[in-house]
C-alpha cells in the first residue's frame, strides 16, 4: 500500500533533533506496523532511543543509512543504555531474590521478584530479564536495576526536598530541571486533564500538607523512593509551574543518576501516553 519514503540526499546532510524534524521524513500513514499509534509517535520514540529507524517498514534502507548518521549521537546513547541494562541484568542475577525483597520492599513470585512501580508490578527473572504490562524502556529499566542492587532499604523520612538539596545529586540539579520539570510543566499545561488523570492510573495520591498547588500527588516510581509532583495552572499573568520533589532519604535507595533517569523515563512515559491517548495524537 505504501512505498519505501524516497528522499533527497541533502535534506538529511544537518542534524535530526527533533521528533518532529525525523516525522517530516516518514511517509505519516500512521499504519502502525512499528507497533507504535502514530507516525509522530514512532518520531519521538527514535529520538528518545526507544526504537530504531529500521522498525519502521517504509524507510528505504539506504535513506536509513542516511538518516542514522543524522540521528548519531542518539543512537550512540541508546546502544550505552543497552550494554548499560545487560550489565546491571548480570548482576541482579547473580542476587539471592528472597533476600533483596525484603530489603528493597518487593515480593518474591513463582521465582521471579516483583517490584512494583507505580501501581505496576514489574517481573524480574532468574537470567535479570524483565517483563511488565508497561512499555520497558531503558530509560525505565536502568533505575529499575540499580534500586535492585543499591537500595539500602531505608524508610522515607517525610522530608520533601528539590533534587538539587539532595547530597550527592546537586550537579543533576540543573539537568533535572530542564530536562524533567520544564517537560512535564510543558505537558501539564497542555493536556491538565489527561496527565493528573494517567497520574491517578498510577495509583497517585494526594499529598498531605499546605502545599498552595492546584494539584500536589504523591506517585511510587520505586517501593521505596515515593515523589512528590506539585503543579500550579497559570493564572492571569502568572505563568504555570511544576516542581518535582524527593524523599530526603532518596539517595539512601537509588544512586543520583538513576534518580535524574527515573524521572526522564517517567517524562518519557507521559510523552508516549499522550501521543496515545489524547483526542488528536498530538503532544502540543
Ligand atoms: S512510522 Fe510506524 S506508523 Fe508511520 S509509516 Fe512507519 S510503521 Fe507506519
Amino acid at each position: 500500500m505504501f512505498g519505501p519514503t524516497s528522499l533527497n540526499i541533502f535534506n538529511v546532510q544537518m542534524q535530526i533533533k527533533t521528533p518532529l524534524e525525523l516525522y517530516k521524513l516518514l511517509n505519516k500513514s500512521n499504519c502502525r506496523q512499528c507497533m507504535l499509534p502514530s507516525c509522530m509517535a514512532f518520531a519521538v520514540a527514535v529520538i528518545q532511543g526507544s526504537k530504531r529507524l529500521a522498525d519502521c517498514p517504509y524507510l528505504d534502507p539506504d535513506l536509513i543509512d542516511n538518516l542514522q548518521q543524522a540521528l548519531a549521537p542518539r543512537t550512540f546513547l541508546a546502544d550505552d543504555q543497552e550494554k548499560i541494562v545487560q550489565q546491571l541484568q548480570r548482576k541482579v542475577a547473580e542476587l539471592d531474590f528472597s533476600e533483596v525483597a525484603k530489603r528493597i520492599g518487593a515480593v518474591v513470585i513463582d521465582g521471579r521478584l516483583a517490584v512494583n512501580c507505580l501501581g505496576k508490578d514489574f517481573l524480574i527473572d532468574r537470567q535479570g530479564e524483565m517483563t511488565s504490562a508497561c512499555h520497558l524502556i531503558p530509560w525505565v529499566l536502568i533505575p529499575l536495576l540499580n534500586y535492585i542492587l543499591y537500595c539500602k532499604g531505608k524508610e522515607p523520612l517525610g522530608e520533601w526536598v528539590g533534587m538539587a538539596e539532595l547530597q550527592d545529586s546537586a550537579q543533576w540539579g540543573h539537568y533535572f530541571s530542564h530536562r524533567c520539570e520544564e517537560p512535564l510543566r510543558q505537558l501539564a499545561e497542555a493536556h491538565t486533564d489527561l496527565i493528573f488523570e494517567i497520574l491517578q492510573v498510577f495509583n497517585a495520591s494526594a499529598a498531605r500538607g499546605t502545599s498552595s498547588a492546584d494539584y500536589s500527588l504523591v506517585v511510587k516510581p520505586l517501593p521505596l523512593v515515593p515523589v512528590l509532583i506539585n503543579y500550579w495552572e497559570a493564572e492571569d499573568e502568572f505563568p504555570s509551574k511544576l516542581n518535582i520533589l524527593f524523599d530526603r532519604s532518596a539517595e539512601k535507595n537509588l544512586p543520583a543518576e538513576a534518580l535524574y533517569l527515573m524521572i526522564r523515563g517517567i517524562v518519557e512515559m507521559f510523552r508516549q501516553l499522550i501521543v496515545r491517548h489524547s483526542r488528536d495524537g498530538k503532544l502540543f
